[in-house]
């Protein structure tokens, strides 16, 4: 009988072969962001295309249209929607939809890569495989094609059907995306179960975790207006309002350098805290000094563990990021700004609404500005994007824990993370299933720094992760 252990045993034997099949990816440089590389995200998409199309799926471009990047029109790189039916039982078997991206950030080996950014290196010694997009993306989407490979050489027929759609805009706003998925809920994405996205890492180096839940955002410009044009202090100095003094006086009630949000209603909108994910936060394999040496330096807020996690992953937070319009350069100019925008954004978590956190915090902050008792003028304008949360005891995710505890022999931790991944809130929200984020990186793999990596051994094992799941998941009700 062949069954999944042989599968897992072939995906061992293919190793060479899989890391020659990541190197080939790797070398077309997909880099979405600069109009200049944009014919190799193209030609990444027609190489995605002819390798799912030698597995047996159909494979189809879907074009996206123009944008309009650096000054020039240019052509997006098209969306590949993709479809593999089990050979035997199709219309009994669940059908899984599969995300991700073939785009890279930028990377230029003079960014201080210690070797060509777009040539994987083999580190013999570390056992770790260097090169841009290794561990974001494009190790994880090859992990799924090396998977249906090691079930066809075995001859084994999938546990479920697959519909792919991996995407070349990802590292640029995934422009078009979203609008080309409500296109398209009722043909392509129809029939779908449940839905796995691998394109995010573990907390750590060590454990392996399952992500279900992702922070949303709003972000602020508040624009203080004063005088028509800037002024010398030593002429006017005194005898008007400042809009620089406004805005240091009106940020200044945003938030405690403890981390406490100050304006009002904005912690009640958060979801109460369960004790099962207390103890999901307890559980979680994290120490203070990951976060030391993620930073430099010691700068933490809390020096408890949970506390530390549950600020990133449960609890909103609220950073300054800048003044508009401010004297900036070194030297000592001695310049009244006659207008600045201060920026400011508010990570949101459950049950947290973007529109309702804006309009608190239009409220609050037109209040504060009127205590100030200044003849300046006020504007402050937001927009933002919801958080994304997936219920971890779903059998999509149950199944994916079961298979990390068949690959890896550990439990895995139950993450949440302090970004956003806006295409899990769109897919969540369009097709009504449930997203899991199953993670194939470690968390110190530079996805967006320089020298990029991923671990062999989470290369090969997170493949044969990717291959349990689809068969746990066909197990599961
Ligand atoms: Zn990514």
């Amino acid at each position: 009988m062949t069954s999944i252990d042989q599968v897992l045993q072939k995906i061992d034997q293919n190793k060479e072969k899989l890391i020659a099949r990541l190197a080939e990816a790797v070398e077309i440089p997909s880099v979405s962001g600069d109009a200049a590389y944009r014919k190799h995200v193209f030609e990444m998409a027609d190489w995605l295309k002819a390798q799912l199309e030698k597995l047996g799926a159909t494979a189809e471009l879907k074009p996206l249209g123009k944008q309009n990047l650096d000054g020039q029109e240019i052509e997006l790189p098209p969306v590949i929607f993709s479809d593999l039916k089990a050979k035997t039982d199709a219309d009994k078997k669940k059908t899984i939809l599969i995300y991700g991206h073939f785009d890279v950030q930028p990377a230029l080996k003079s960014d201080g890569w210690n070797s060509e950014p777009f040539k994987l290196v083999h580190d013999e010694k570390t056992g770790r495989l260097y090169g841009r997009g290794s561990t974001d993306d494009k190790g994880p989407v090859i992990g799924w094609l090396n998977v249906i490979e090691a079930h066809q050489q075995v001859g084994l027929d999938l546990p479920v059907n697959l519909k792919f759609c991996f995407e070349g805009m990802e590292e640029s706003s995934s422009v078009g995306l979203d609008d080309l998925i409500r296109k398209h809920k009722n043909d392509f994405f129809t029939g779908v179960d449940a839905i796995c996205i691998s394109d995010n890492y573990w907390l750590g180096t060590k454990k392996p975790c399952l992500t279900h839940g992702l922070r949303g955002i709003t972000y602020f410009k508040l624009r203080i207006s004063g005088p028509q044009a800037d002024l010398h202090s030593g002429v006017f100095g005194g005898m008007v309002h400042e809009p620089m003094t406004d805005l240091f006086a009106v940020m200044s009630k945003l938030v405690t350098p403890q981390g406490e949000i100050l304006v009002p209603g904005i912690n009640e909108l958060v979801a109460p805290l369960t004790s099962e994910e207390a103890q999901r936060f307890d559980n979680m394999e994290y120490a203070l000094t990951d976060l030391h040496s993620a930073t430099g330096k010691d700068v933490a807020i809390n020096d408890d563990k949970a506390k530390t996690l549950m600020a990133r992953m449960r609890y909103p937070s609220l950073s300054l990021h800048g003044v508009e319009g401010a004297f900036s350069a070194p030297g000592a100019k001695t310049v009244i700004c006659a207008s600045v925008i201060g920026k400011f954004s508010i990570r949101l978590v459950p049950d947290m609404k973007p529109e309702k956190v804006i309009s608190l915090v239009q409220d609050y902050v037109q209040k504060e500005f009127a205590k100030l008792g200044s003849k300046n003028t006020v504007h402050i304008e937001g927009e933002g994007g919801a958080p994304w949360y997936a219920d971890p005891n779903h059998w999509n995710y149950v199944a994916a824990a079961k298979a990390t505890k068949k690959i890896y022999g550990v439990e895995p931790d139950l993450t949440r993370e302090g970004g956003s991944i806006p295409v899990a809130l769109t897919f969540s929200e369009e097709l009504q299933k449930n997203l899991l984020l199953l993670p194939m990186g470690r968390g110190d793999d530079g996805a967006h720094s320089t020298n990029e990596k991923i671990d062999i051994s989470n290369y090969i094992e997170g493949t044969k992760l990717l291959g349990t799941y689809l068969h746990e998941v066909a197990a599961a009700s």
